[in-house]
């Protein structure tokens, strides 16, 4: 039986392990997933087909889960004994789009230059999920104590869409795994608390007109113009409700307006008009307060010239302090040092099952989403070192559930 110490002195040593590059097989598979263009709206069947071969060749048991429509899959493989307990790797397999960012080479080709290798999702999250895939051969051959997960999903990159019915069928199938790690990038660093967020989408319906008649017209950017004023005003209000985590770079709740669209010309009175608002919370401040807000604002709008609706959230997410998910990650000897962001993940939806779950994983979130998207190779060498230090954890039954003395 395993004290919490010793996974602690244990799992130290990946941060000091001299591995100088990342593994050959880690690059080959990254340079495979890259090349699969799994935007959000597009399919990702062209990765899962390449992921489902990779672990059949393996002897890896695993289950597809479709969507209704069968244009996307998430991928739910078992290494180790099928008993309570366990671990899982958690991955999102969509990246952003590419459309209107500069870019100096192919997004879809993996370019490897000056120690880093650059392509879409090379840090969000494709070089996690290809670590991962090249530990898998030693997870396999190490006869695992411990149960190891791998739960690779969809739709993330769209407000955590895609990942509920891979939870589900977690909760169907899994014994309870004790711990999750969502490698999203933290520099691995270990992220115990993220901001929740909810997406909605405002649209305004306007009477077309002439413009030269436009008073006899009602315009719906025009309306659209109020909420937004509307919205402004609430801005500064939000500001008061503060988080007493002080690790949150921003402690209050915030808002975005990221999209607008509407009109036709400008001599005719708009007749539609749209703007995606998204509010970002963190754990301990309010929930609802943008939703609240809508309804206030909207109810006050005449002639159902608008309405609002909400079309993605996640929960925010806190890791409860001396959970044993974080000794999986921790360095010995020093200080708990954990992190807070604003940014969101998976991880609150794994928590909401009643998985522990730490975020942590290679790469910097500055590079996540931008033109010539990159991930320095030491990062991944770094995640490459972890695994190996975590697969040897597992092969001696850390994590496994104890039976009753
Ligand atoms: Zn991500």
């Amino acid at each position: 039986m395993h004290k919490s110490g010793n996974i602690v002195v244990k799992l130290a040593r990946w941060r000091t392990l001299a591995l100088a590059d990342a593994s050959k097989e880690t690059l080959e598979i990254l340079s495979r997933l890259v090349g699969f263009d799994t935007v959000s709206d597009r399919s990702n069947l062209g990765l899962v087909g390449y992921v489902e071969d990779y672990l059949r060749d393996l002897d890896i048991p695993f289950e597809t889960i479709p969507t209704e429509d069968g244009t996307k899959a998430s991928i739910l493989a078992r290494i180790g004994p099928q008993r309570p307990g366990g671990v899982i790797l958690s991955a999102h397999s969509d990246v952003v789009p590419v459309e209107g960012q500069d870019w100096s080479s192919n997004p879809f080709e993996l370019r490897i230059e000056n120690g880093r290798a650059y392509g879409r999702g090379t840090c969000d999250m494709k070089g996690f999920f290809a670590s991962v895939l090249a530990a898998a051969p030693k997870f396999k051959a190490e006869h695992l104590e411990t149960p190891i997960y791998f739960a690779f999903s969809y739709d993330e990159e769209v407000g955590c869409a895609g990942v509920a019915p891979l939870i589900q069928r977690i909760r169907e199938i899994c014994d309870g795994p004790r711990a999750c790690i969502v490698g999203e990038p933290t520099g691995m660093e270990p992220v115990t608390a993220h901001t929740g967020k909810q997406i909605f989408q405002c649209d305004f319906f306007g009477t077309p007109m002439h413009s030269s008649l436009a008073p006899r017209g009602r315009n719906a950017i025009t309306a659209a113009a109020e909420v937004l004023n509307e919205l402004n005003r609430f801005v500064a209000e939000l500001s008061c409700f503060k988080t007493s985590d002080t690790r949150f770079p921003i402690t209050h709740p915030t808002i975005n307006v990221g999209t607008i669209e509407g009109g036709k010309a400008t001599n005719i009175v708009a007749e539609y008009c749209k703007f995606v608002v998204e509010y970002r919370h963190p754990p301990g401040t309010p929930e609802n307060a943008l939703r609240d807000e809508l309804s206030t604002i909207f109810a006050a709008i005449p002639d159902q010239m608008g309405r609002f609706r909400e079309t993605a959230s996640y929960p925010s997410f806190l890791l409860p302090n001396g959970s044993r998910a974080l000794d999986l990650v921790q360095q010995e000897g020093e200080p708990r040092q954990t992190h807070a962001v604003n940014y969101g993940t998976e991880a609150g939806l794994f928590a909401e099952a009643g998985i522990d779950t730490v975020v942590l994983g290679p790469g910097d979130i500055q590079q996540a989403h931008q033109p010539d998207e990159f991930i320095e190779l030491s990062e991944l060498a770094s995640c490459d070192a972890f695994l190996q230090e975590l697969c040897a954890e597992l092969s001696k039954g850390t994590l496994a559930c104890q039976l009753p003395a």
